[in-house]
């Protein structure tokens, strides 16, 4: 069933698929985008590509980076895709005689929010989605990543994923030999699992005396979320919004009378003064939690076969690069502008839907079975989604 090379010749090549595949190809092709998608250590990595499904073969290896560039140029795969994990004989099979050295630590965010805003939705590519996703991939970077995982900055490559998702690839010595149980932990511990109400305040027994223990200011990890958001929630809401909440008169007085009310009793991590307040204050947590955690796709994390996306390289549902993103350049990462690398050589199609599309700062207004004119990177995008055809030539 495996093959290896090139099977791009079985792809049905319909002018479609050709005229995508020479877009693409034209990217590998230029000098300055060429060295951007040569993976570190790529000598020591399984390479899979796809033409028509997103791995069509795998177990291929590039001994040279002219070899792998020149792969790029002449085959053009429509999805590129490459090892986390490092080996003595990435060609080998089956996976055991490849010789499995490490693996990079890997993360992906791959979340659907599309139910968030079910009338604004737009399905070619949708501008808020990747808003949400990026809002979720920093925190995930900033709060877990760099935050509890304790990586540096310098440990950690942002990747847009060149469709829905973000990537996060951590090549450090210290990660290589994590187990993917610890993998999967760490993904659990991203999600919040067993994180709750109850778990972050706990009702003990003390001779006769019932005590809650819960997060203090020297809590780390997610007690001290927990303990920083509580604090936020308790100081700023109304007298309304506590009623609403379900907690007694007295509390509300208290905590009206002195801000600091809550952050005064709680800094020992004590919290047997608001044993009265358990239900609304396990209710807030809840609700915390639910905001904070990160939903990860787990198996590209602790499956150490697992192939994924090349940074910088083409993603064939949208024809967008997964683009590598600085730190500093996070916050304004824009996929439909900043991942659209294809050429603007405009081209005719025929869409099949009403509608339209936003990319790289144009609006290209589409009609059902109307001819019109859009840059290449729009044609490949429209294409690939199914959503038009080339037009005929005039
Ligand atoms: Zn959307």
């Amino acid at each position: 069933m495996e093959q290896q090379g090139s099977n791009s010749a079985q792809v049905l090549r319909t002018p479609e698929f050709v005229f995508v595949q020479n877009a693409v190809r034209a990217h590998y092709s230029r000098a300055e985008v060429q060295p951007q998608f040569v993976p570190p250590a790529f000598e020591q990595r399984e390479f899979g590509f796809g033409f028509e499904g997103k791995i069509d073969f795998r177990h291929k290896a590039f001994r040279s980076q002219r070899e792998l560039i020149d792969f790029f140029v002449r085959d053009a795969p429509l999805y590129a895709s490459y090892s986390t994990g490092h080996y003595t004989l990435p060609a080998g099979r089956p996976m055991p005689r490849k010789g499995f050295m490490g693996a990079d630590l890997v993360f992906d965010l791959d979340r659907i929010y599309s139910d968030e805003h079910p009338d604004t939705h737009n399905p070619i590519a949708c501008a808020r989605c990747l808003s949400r996703a990026k809002e979720d991939a920093m925190r995930f970077y900033e709060e877990f990543l760099l935050g509890d995982f304790g990586f540096s900055g310098a440990e950690v490559e942002i990747n847009y994923s060149g469709s829905k998702g973000f990537h996060f690839h951590v090549r450090s010595d210290s990660v290589q030999q994590l187990s993917s149980d610890a993998r999967k932990q760490l993904c659990d511990y991203a999600a919040g699992f067993e994180i709750s109400g109850e778990s972050m305040l706990r009702e003990q027994a003390e001779g006769r005396r019932k005590v809650i223990e819960g997060p203090s200011p020297s809590s780390r990890g997610w007690p001290a979320r927990v303990y920083k958001n509580l604090l936020n929630a308790l100081s700023s809401a109304s007298n309304g919004e506590f009623a609403t909440l379900g907690f007694t008169p007295k509390f509300i007085k208290r905590v009206g009378a002195s801000p600091d009310y809550v952050k005064k009793y709680s800094s020992e991590g004590n919290w047997t003064f608001a044993s009265d307040e358990i239900v609304p204050l396990r209710a807030m947590i809840g609700g915390f939690v639910s905001k904070a955690r990160v939903e990860l796709d787990k198996p590209v994390s602790f499956d150490l076969a697992r192939l994924i996306r090349i940074p910088e390289t083409i993603h064939g549902d949208t024809g967008f690069a997964a683009r590598k993103i600085a730190p500093n350049e996070f916050s304004d990462f824009e996929p439909l502008e900043d991942a659209v690398v294809l050429s603007a050589e405009p081209v005719a199609v025929v869409p099949n839907f009403t509608g339209e599309v936003m990319l790289k700062g144009g609006t290209f207004g589409l009609g059902e079975g109307k001819r019109r004119e859009v840059p290449t990177y729009a044609a490949v995008l429209l294409l690939r989604k199914g959503k038009a055809s080339l037009a005929q030539k005039e």
